[in-house]
């Protein structure tokens, strides 16, 4: 690997293939395995040691080289020493999780937390006897003052997936640390481009492979990038589980990668822009875009961030349910629905308030979360001035 070339861009073409072993073709194999054969009796007994190793091919369950191959590419995108391939997202946030705390453990939770994953905090881990406080995703060093002698994890998703607010990773990494913590980070929004984790202290980087890193909205998938000291505690996790991504899914995650700085390059400018736009509209409260000034840590983003994805917030100067709705309901270009990092653009109405316990949310207006896909921006923009026009009309009735 010493050898590459540097830049991300050409990585991510790179990374986890290998022509000449086979064939000349460009990409992996798809490789499909329960059963693998071994020469002697010997090698037999020794799987039982190298199933704890990476790229060890020794049960379908393991891997094979198709997953390594993401698992190799994912590792050279985002840094860390390993990584593992799980069937959702979700699956990545609760095994990272669970692979570092027990019963009678204690865990801090960002406020903004992706609501599954709270939702897995609140009834799952409630239920193994692991206690969860949520905490202030702006709290920077302050996590300090959270910590019990049986805290184990501080768990991070920065920016928050619906919030957007940006965390102080480093300051509450090195609290963390310092009390001999775990701290494991949903990098969903950020993708490994654009925020590198193991470069700001996080240990465990959690991956909604479903969003971006595929890209193209028919995949379920979760990565789960981590240093060395974290990587056989995941991995016993993950398998004792028995969590394994299916070949044809894991190729296709692949896939996506290749293309996912040239997507995310695009899709970021575009957001951007779309961003500005809807700054300026009268109808518009805040927008909540890292790359922005009325973001909650912006300076935090401009310090620590290569890029802003294309997920933002912004708030409707309504709170009228009929009016949103009729905003909503008309659009000819944006869906209404749930996930993202796809090449289409989406809308969905939020109420971030009725999800948090450790602080208020400011605003009792309508959030609308936006992903702005690859259309030209001028159709976006078409079809959201629309939307604001209907707004408008019912607002003079
Ligand atoms: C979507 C998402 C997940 C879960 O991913 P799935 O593949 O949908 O299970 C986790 N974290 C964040 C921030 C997400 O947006």
């Amino acid at each position: 690997m010493s050898d590459l070339p540097e830049h991300d861009e050409t990585l991510a073409t790179r990374a986890g293939r290998n022509p000449p072993e086979n064939h000349g073709v460009v990409n992996p194999p798809v490789y499909r395995a329960s059963t693998i054969l071994f020469p002697t009796m010997e090698s037999f007994e020794s799987r039982v040691a190298d199933r704890w190793q990476p790229g060890k091919v020794v049960y379908g369950l393991f891997g094979t080289p198709t997953t390594f191959a993401l698992e190799e590419a994912m590792t050279t995108l985002e840094g860390g020493y390993g990584c593992v391939v799980l069937p959702s997202g979700m699956a990545a946030v609760a095994m990272a999780i669970l692979a570092f705390v027990r019963s009678g453990d204690h865990l801090l939770m960002v406020d903004a937390a992706y609501e599954p994953t709270r939702m897995f905090c609140d009834d799952t881990l409630t239920g193994l006897g692991v206690e969860t406080t949520y905490y202030d995703p702006l709290i920077g060093e302050g996590i300090a003052a959270l910590i019990r002698p049986n805290t184990r994890v501080v768990y991070l998703e920065s920016p928050g997936s619906l919030t957007f607010e940006v965390q102080d990773v480093p300051a509450i990494a090195r609290a963390a640390h310092a009390r001999g913590l775990k701290v494991l980070m949903d990098n969903t929004w950020a993708t490994p481009l654009y925020f590198k984790p193991f470069e700001h202290g996080v240990d465990v980087c959690i991956h909604a492979g479903t969003k971006y890193i595929s890209g193209h909205s028919d995949i379920m998938s979760g990565l789960i990038t981590m240093t060395e000291p974290c990587y056989q505690p995941v991995r016993r996790t993950v398998f004792g589980f028995g969590q394994c991504a299916g070949p044809d899914d894991t190729y296709t995650v692949l896939r996506g990668l290749r293309t996912l700085p040239t997507r995310l390059k695009q899709q970021s400018l575009q957001a951007l822009k779309v961003a500005r736009w809807l700054k300026d509209r009268p109808e518009v409260g805040r927008v909540l875009h890292p790359a922005l000034p009325d973001c909650p840590g912006h300076d935090l983003w401009r310090r620590d961030y290569l890029g802003a994805s294309s997920l933002f917030g912004f708030t409707l100067r309504s709170n009228d349910r009929s009016a949103v709705a009729d905003f909503l309901d008309g659009m000819r270009l944006f869906g209404i629905g749930a996930s993202w990092g796809g090449f289409e653009s989406l809308l969905i109405p939020a109420y971030p308030g009725q999800l948090r316990t450790a602080t208020a949310w400011p605003d009792d207006e309508f959030l609308i979360r936006i992903h702005v896909g690859l259309e030209h921006t001028d159709d976006l923009i078409a079809d959201l001035e629309q939307g604001f026009k209907r707004i408008g009309k019912l607002g003079s009735e």
